[in-house]
């Protein structure tokens, strides 16, 4: 059976017939297409063809056992939701699943024979993927029909707070403002609110950053303009994704977009995570420097999800680091958590780097990254990412 165009394809792979029958029926019932190979020969003549989303193994069959279909389906890197069926005990399937996980295999549960229909219909149901909203299409209309915008999420300075001035006023005080950082979001038509993290990535494989990227930085500009014209004169902070990193041009559009509505460039901040920063470090720190010597700042985000160290990213030109708030997150929970923090800071600092922390949530986090002379904190504890307005209207409350 060659591949079709459904969204869930279902591979059963048992010498039973009738087992195989009864699982077809199920799937076929949740509108999966199903195929069946009774034997490893009409697995061999299906698998690559029909590229199945879903496998159900059984693991005791004549010619070749399931744990031989696990080695085959490991080397074939296969990416399928793997459920193993077998009449032993669960010491046994348990056994399998974990030879399974250590082939690569994404191990999704073992099901005991005989097989109870809601039993199985409950599984199959659980891993069937559902329509994705974001296509090719739906973003390009997006892009161009203007169905994104940027939220933005305030930065509060707790050091050198007399060096910059704009103070706002949020539910637990008044706070130096440092900067906002812009967070794109993507209001659809019928989905609602779709996240950046589920749209970012389909964009980046899909070759569709550059214009992802133009959008985001033209709206900050004009932002930045607009809310210069109420008075307020924040800086902003926007995300660079790892796939810009390889757009040359990137800083002279972006000198040219401020320049055209007279925003000093020292108000913008690029965040490139730690990852997309060491792909391609020549290309990188191209980038990075042109960025510099037009006035721009930089800041390497998500800090210590990577492997780099910070003496590999001293070479580069940031002038802040963000520590990832997985970290922060577990400031006053783990005490792991604060010795990473405090290095990090203190050799941040030497490097001559300022240091924000993302993640912020409760008032015991603040209190300890104060006493780590943290320079610029970031979450929810201070502000959601909110709407252009409401930023106006907190930094007026002041
Ligand atoms: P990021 O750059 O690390 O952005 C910070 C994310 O953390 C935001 O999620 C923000 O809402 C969330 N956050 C802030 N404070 C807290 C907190 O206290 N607790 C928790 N649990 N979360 C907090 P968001 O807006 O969903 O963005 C997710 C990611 O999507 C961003 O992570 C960034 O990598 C990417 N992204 C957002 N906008 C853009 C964009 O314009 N371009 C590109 N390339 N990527 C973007
Ligand atoms: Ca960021
Ligand atoms: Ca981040």
């Amino acid at each position: 059976m060659a591949r079709t165009d459904a969204l869930n394809r279902l591979l059963v792979i048992d010498d039973d017939e009738d087992v195989a029958e009864f699982v077809k029926d199920v799937a076929e019932e949740l509108e999966f297409d199903v195929a069946v190979a009774n034997d490893h020969g009409q697995f061999r003549n299906c698998y690559d063809a029909f590229m199945p989303t879903i496998i159900v193994l059984d693991l005791s069959m004549p010619d070749m056992d399931g744990i031989e279909y696990l080695r085959v389906l490991g080397e074939k890197e296969c990416r399928a939701n793997v459920l193993l069926l077998s009449g032993f005990d669960s010491r046994v399937l348990k056994t399998a699943v974990r030879l399974g996980e250590d082939k690569g295999l994404v191990m999704s549960g073992a099901l005991q024979k005989p097989i109870a229909l809601e039993v199985l219909r409950g599984n199959l149901e659980a891993l069937q993927r559902k329509a994705s909203p974001v296509t090719v299409a739906g973003l390009e209309t997006a892009v161009s029909a203007k169905e994104l915008y940027l939220d933005y999420q305030p930065k509060i300075r707790l050091r050198n707070e007399d060096e910059k001035g704009t103070m706002i006023s949020l539910s637990n005080g008044n706070w130096a403002l440092d900067s906002c950082e812009a967070l794109i979001r993507w209001r659809h038509p019928s989905q609602g609110i779709i996240r950046p993290d589920a749209f970012i990535p389909f964009a980046e494989s899909h070759d569709m950053m550059v214009p992802l990227t133009d959008f985001v930085m033209e709206e900050m500009v004009s932002q930045l303009a607009a809310w210069s014209a109420e008075g307020f004169k924040p800086s902003i902070g926007f995300n660079v994704s790892p796939k810009s990193m390889t757009d040359i041009a990137l800083p002279d559009r972006l000198a040219k977009m401020c320049d055209a509505a007279n925003i000093e460039h020292n108000r913008v901040i690029a965040e490139i995570t730690e990852s997309a920063a060491m792909t391609d470090v020549q290309v990188s720190m191209d980038i990075l420097t042109r960025l510099r010597l037009k006035g721009f700042r930089v800041a390497i985000d998500d800090f210590g999800t990577g492997y780099s160290s910070l003496v590999q990213l001293h070479r580069m030109p940031f002038t802040e680091l963000k520590i990832d708030k997985s970290i922060i997150m577990e400031l006053g929970i783990e005490e792991e958590a604060e010795t990473i923090t405090r290095s990090i800071i203190e050799l941040a600092h030497n490097l001559g780097m300022e240091v924000c922390a993302e993640g912020v949530e409760t008032e015991q986090c603040v209190e300890i990254l104060r006493r780590l002379n943290c320079d610029i904190l970031q979450g929810f504890y201070f502000s959601r990412p909110a709407e252009s307005q409401s930023i106006l209207t907190m930094s007026k409350g002041s």
